[in-house]
């Protein structure tokens, strides 16, 4: 076996798109893989065909190909794919397949199995019942083993295409979603939080390409909050394969505000702020909207009326992933992404400065007004736009998880 199988199924339904949403699931694929030992990467018929590279020194004849368990591990994390395989190709001719399958399952053992055939091409003259009957029976034949249609304990897959098949012994689950590429460019606003990078993903997943803006009060506070979002940064190009992460510097806008405006309002003020900045560093990457990890009452700035009072200030949408969710939910998620770990390291949040203990909940239109009349609003935004800092990531980003080596990853 040497072939990996990549099926897809939401793809299948985006009528007159679906050609484009392939080439790009392709094209992910080929980036994804782009290091690996891997022949070719091709459509057929519906499904995908990665081709594994043959030059297997010292490997036992049906032992799996050594890079089996990398490619596995990158294709788990490309959007678009409903399950993967891995797979052998065989003969049309069902006796020669059910020969190759039998050399292939060597002395496995199994209570009871059955064949599930899928005809790619629907000219083969056989049906798939009768596939799976010739199939199975040769197979039972055999290897004595019980056939169980209902409930079978051990499934082989065959799926006929118009010039070989494909077998395969079990289904991988894949990321599911659409491939990133097709869904448009957005803006996350990325802290070093728990909630921010779980947003940054689930846009992800449904095939956008996301621009990541941090804001920090680096001299006034540590570099931590930006160590720690370059390595979520480095973590979420795992999935989307490139990643430009913007480092505004937020910090004397901070004490601008803080000069300015009443304790109860800056949190929204600062909020407004970010949005801004967000929204001019979106629109210079052709972004169309904002992400924000916010969730209704989770802290005081994200009531539902401060949450209003707080997109007001951009004329983009804001989009909030997770605006229904449960924060354990949300950990959950961040812990099986693995960002989760990341999120926890103590840092200091540039929100924590300058924060006043009793922020206003509910904030009114009129207030905000009044309390911008006294910011060079404009000024201070245009400011921090002209000196954020920019850094790129690309997949495959090796030693994503050394600090050593992170730097060697970002491109100038
Ligand atoms: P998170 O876990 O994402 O930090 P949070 O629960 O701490 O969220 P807030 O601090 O109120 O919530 O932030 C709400 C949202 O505002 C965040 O999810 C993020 O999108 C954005 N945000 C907050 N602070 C920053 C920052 N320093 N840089 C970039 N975005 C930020
Ligand atoms: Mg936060």
């Amino acid at each position: 076996m040497n072939s990996i199988v990549v099926h897809y199924k939401e793809l299948a339904l985006k009528g007159k798109n679906r050609p484009w949403f392939v080439q790009v699931l392709v094209r992910n694929l080929r980036a994804a893989l782009a290091d690996l030992n891997v022949r070719t990467i091709r459509s057929v018929m519906g499904r995908i065909e990665i081709e594994l590279g043959a030059d297997r020194p010292n490997a036992a004849p049906r032992a799996p190909n050594p890079v089996w368990e990398e490619v596995r591990n990158r294709v788990q994390r490309v959007f678009g794919i409903a399950n993967f395989s891995y797979a052998g190709r065989g003969p049309l001719d069902l006796r020669a397949l059910a020969a190759t399958i039998l050399a292939d399952l060597e002395d496995r053992h199994t209570e009871s199995f059955r064949v599930s055939a899928r005809r790619a091409d629907k000219r083969f003259p056989f049906t798939s019942p009768q596939i799976e009957r010739e199939v199975g029976g040769l197979i039972q034949e055999a290897k004595g083993w019980r056939c169980d249609l209902d409930h079978p304990a051990f499934t082989i897959h065959v799926e006929m295409l118009p010039d070989e098949a494909f077998y395969f012994f079990g289904k991988e689950p894949g990321a599911g979603g659409l491939p990133t590429g097709t869904g448009g460019r957005v803006a996350c606003l990325l802290s070093g939080g728990i909630d921010s990078p779980v947003a940054a993903y689930r846009m992800m997943r449904r095939g956008c390409s996301v621009l990541l803006i941090h804001f920090h009060s680096y001299p006034i506070l540590s570099r931590a909050s930006q160590d720690k979002v370059r390595e979520i940064a480095a973590l979420l190009t795992t999935y989307q394969l490139r990643s430009r992460l913007v480092l505004v510097s937020f910090g004397e806008l901070q004490q601008k505000v803080v000069l300015a405006v009443p304790p109860r309002l800056r949190v929204v003020i600062y909020r407004r702020l970010m949005l801004r900045i967000a929204e001019k560093l979106a629109r210079r990457w052709h972004g169309r909207a904002l992400v924000t990890g916010e969730v209704i009452g989770q802290v005081a700035s994200q009531t539902l009326e401060n949450m209003t009072a707080i997109a007001e200030a951009t004329s983009l949408q804001v989009l909030r992933p997770l605006v229904g969710m449960d924060k354990d939910e949300i950990s959950a998620e961040a812990e099986r992404l693995g960002t989760f770990r990341i999120s926890i390291i103590p840092d200091q949040d540039c929100c924590q400065l300058f924060t006043p203990r009793h922020p206003a909940t509910r904030v009114r239109r009129e207030e905000v007004a009044d309390a911008e009349q006294a910011l060079p609003i404009a000024e201070m935004v245009d400011a921090a736009v002209a000196a954020a800092a920019v850094e790129d990531f690309r997949f495959p980003v090796l030693h994503y998880l050394d600090p050593a080596a992170r730097h060697a990853n970002v491109e100038p």
